[in-house]
């Protein structure tokens, strides 16, 4: 275990917090509450909020209405420097003249930490990025991944109630994206920081987070663990997000309870009803590309399609496959499959999700 370690509090509860430029309401409403040790992520596209909602949280940004408490006592009106919480952005932000020793330990000096318990806390610190090696360089001298370890170095060595991060990894390449994704995983695991992650890759909020936030146009949608997110998306939008690729326009035939039957030009499927829809209702099915497989005419729940694009993935295919109404389709597959090939697309009922099409809700 590490000899880092963070003063815990119980709870972080942002109360109906709001932030607005002028006429524009960057955060709506935005009421959560965030566990001492817990590592939420905040997901949304670009504009969503995310980077608004982490400023209000560090104080860089005040609010214009609601409210943030830490174990009950208000904070908002704190300066950062007072709220004892640690930053890592995208862009690192190091000191160039300094070496990466000299680096971390910074923050521990201007609070006049004594020497002798900075040089143990800075050498745990680089420990735990795996930097002992590098503690000489200057940041010039390392990888971005490396540049990003001293930056998250730099901010737990302070031993901060709250790690706020906003897109960390968005300046790595794909590969070293995932080595520090396992590393900012294992630091977590280990010191137990609670932590607010910001992040616009669905994949990376799912890999890391307890709890995903999934905002659109500064409103909350959903907030769930990653299970509950990448298999029960509160609505249309956030299934679209996590992964839900197609998104077929049908129209309500039957409704049944909790199932459905959809139907469009050339196709008929059972499907989940998530928005209670009536027959006769404008709505669109939601299908993940992988949830879609290649099947013989007497499966029930089939689309017919003609294959017409084929990227080779080594164990899968990525399909895009044309329906006789005109729509494409979106498919992963393990079967191999040329253009031209007629096929018929398989889908479970409890994996077509039936939402009401948009501006018909
Ligand atoms: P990104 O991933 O692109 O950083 P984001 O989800 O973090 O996006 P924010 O930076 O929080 O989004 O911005 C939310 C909205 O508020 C955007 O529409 C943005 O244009 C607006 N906004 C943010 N900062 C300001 C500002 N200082 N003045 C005016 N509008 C702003």
């Amino acid at each position: 275990m590490s000899e880092l370690g963070a003063e815990r509090f119980a709870e972080l509860h942002i109360d109906h917090v709001r932030r607005a430029f002028g006429d524009h309401v960057a955060l709506r409403d935005m009421d959560l509450t965030i566990k001492g040790g817990e590592f939420v992520a905040l997901l949304g596209p670009s504009g969503c909020g995310k980077s608004t909602a982490l400023n209000c949280l560090a104080g860089l940004l005040p609010l214009t209405g609601g409210a943030i408490f830490l174990d009950g006592k208000r904070i908002d009106q704190l300066p950062p420097e007072r709220r004892g919480f640690g930053m890592v952005f995208q862009n690192y932000a190091l000191f160039p003249h300094m070496s990466v020793r000299r680096n971390i330990g910074f923050g521990l000096s201007m609070r006049k930490v004594p020497r002798t318990e900075r040089i143990r806390r800075v050498a745990e610190a680089l420990r735990l990025v795996q930097l002992e090696a590098h503690a000489h360089k200057f940041p010039a001298q390392l990888s971005g991944g490396q540049q990003q370890r001293v930056a998250i170095a730099r901010a737990i060595v302070l031993e901060p109630r709250l790690v706020l991060m906003d897109e960390p990894l968005s300046n790595l390449d794909a590969a070293l994206r995932l080595e520090m994704r396992t590393e900012i995983r294992r630091l977590h695991q280990t010191l137990g920081l609670t932590t607010v992650y910001v992040t616009h890759d669905q994949e990376e909020a799912l890999a890391l987070a307890d709890r995903l936030v999934v905002l659109r146009e500064g409103e909350v949608q959903q907030v769930g663990s990653p299970e509950e997110v990448y298999a029960h998306p509160a609505n249309r939008y956030v299934a679209g997000f996590m992964g839900y690729r197609n998104m077929i326009p049908v129209a309500v035939h039957a409704a049944h309870g909790d199932s459905v039957t959809v139907r469009a030009d050339g196709l008929e499927l059972v499907g989940a009803n998530r928005d209670d829809l009536p027959a006769g209702h404008d709505a669109v099915a939601a299908v993940r590309p992988e949830d879609f497989s290649v099947a013989g005419a007497d499966v029930e729940n089939t689309i017919p399609a003609t294959v017409e694009i084929v990227e080779y993935h080594g164990r899968e295919q990525v399909v895009e496959a044309r329906l006789s109404g005109g729509l494409a389709l979106h498919v992963r597959t393990t079967s191999r499959l040329a253009p031209g090939d007629e096929v018929r697309l398989a889908v479970p009922p409890e994996r077509v999700l039936v939402f009401a099409a948009e501006g018909s809700s």
